[in-house]
């Protein structure tokens, strides 16, 4: 095993997260544990889950609706904040950083795509896809030039002028994904994508982002009720009762790709530039 080395990671312009290489987790979570209260009634969706996930994993939760997958990728994505425990970004625990520094992770740090694409149906997907870039004040032309090469990337390279109100569901996925990378995040949460697609168009999604997961060298982790997509990542955990297992036997070729660069030192947004 290499060394380790420490690198200061320009995920934003002027502050950085100190990121350990190798032997560590990217994403981790100690005792995490998040309580609804409502009245009497007390949800306990996440009861203490320890996970750790390894820079260019590509992780897929499945559990029954309700089990509290979302939940899991709502406070990961720091979206929502624990009851208790922590959730550890290159060893940074997310709630000990500043207000500035919480806004980068979510903007910069993490794309997310969700079950439901929310979109702006009136506005064109290269909009749509820029927005991101527009809220960081991005200029506008520069914005939609890196909203346009996404759209290429996904699949829409001849649709950046079209309204998103009047894509299919399965490419106003793809816009959706555009938007989640267009700030090149290395990390990249996805909310039962296909859910809402037909089995071909979950299909191609699934397949886009097994693609993109790896030319992009991301850290991928997806809630899915699909058990057959799922086995085609690195690792699928079950989430029921608050807790976290392993399940299904992964693809014999899930991962192939992966540890191509798994202990390259994966580049990160900052140094991609
Ligand atoms: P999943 O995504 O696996 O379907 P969720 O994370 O959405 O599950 O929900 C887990 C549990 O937490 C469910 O019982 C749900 O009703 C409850 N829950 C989720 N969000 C809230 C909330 N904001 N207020 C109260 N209960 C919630
Ligand atoms: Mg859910």
């Amino acid at each position: 095993m290499q060394g380790q080395s420490r690198t200061s990671v320009a995920v934003a312009d002027d502050q950085a997260f100190e990121v350990v290489r190798d032997a560590t987790s990217v994403l981790h979570t100690h005792n995490l544990t998040k309580v609804f209260r409502s009245g009497q009634q007390e949800t306990r969706p996440l009861d203490g889950i320890d996970l750790s996930v390894e820079r260019g994993e590509m992780i897929a939760i499945v559990g029954p609706s309700g089990s509290g997958k979302s939940t899991l990728l709502h406070l990961l994505a720091a979206l929502d904040t624990p009851t208790s425990g922590e959730v550890y970004f290159a060893r940074n625990s997310l709630w000990s950083l500043s207000e500035e520094k919480l806004a980068e992770y979510r903007n910069r740090t993490v794309g997310f795509v969700w079950q439901r694409h929310h979109l702006l149906p009136d506005f064109t997907a290269a909009e749509n896809a820029a927005m991101p870039l527009l809220v960081r004040k991005v200029a506008l032309k520069q914005s939609l030039k890196a909203a346009g090469e996404w759209l290429g990337e996904v699949g829409l390279g001849d649709r950046s002028e079209q309204r998103a109100g009047e894509l299919s569901g399965g490419e106003q996925q793809r816009v959706a994904i555009a938007r989640a990378l267009v700030n090149q995040p290395s990390v990249l949460l996805a909310d039962e994508p296909t859910g809402d697609l037909d089995e071909r168009n979950a299909e191609g999604i699934f397949d886009l982002m097994l693609r993109l997961h790896h030319s992009h060298r991301l850290t991928t982790i997806l809630a899915t009720h699909n058990s057959s997509l799922a086995r085609r990542t690195d690792r699928v955990l079950a989430l029921e009762h608050g807790k976290l297992a392993p399940a299904l036997e992964p693809h014999p070729l899930a991962g192939l790709g992966n540890t191509q660069f798994a202990n390259a030192g994966a580049k990160t947004p900052g140094e991609r530039g």
